[in-house]
């Protein structure tokens, strides 16, 4: 099987109670913004690059809101 496709292989079928992971290569995300006053922040994949938007929701828990390819950067 490809790089590509083992990755897409578990991203589907290996998804872990650990929600951060990256949706598209499953790789750990580091903090790349938190912005308090909006209660949401930027997550970034380490590996392929990949931005996911969390925002907090009324319980207080870090929900995603979408993933954004690094083509198109937040700023
Ligand atoms: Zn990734």
């Amino acid at each position: 099987m490809t790089e590509v496709g083992r990755t897409l292989h578990e991203s589907l079928f290996g998804q872990k109670a650990n929600a951060n992971r990256c949706k598209g290569c499953n790789y750990p995300l580091e903090v790349y913004e938190i912005d308090f006053k909006k209660n949401s922040k930027i997550l970034r994949c380490q590996r392929c690059g990949l931005y996911h938007y969390y925002k907090k929701d009324f319980v207080g828990k870090w929900k995603l809101r979408k993933a954004v390819k690094p083509d198109f950067p937040p700023k």
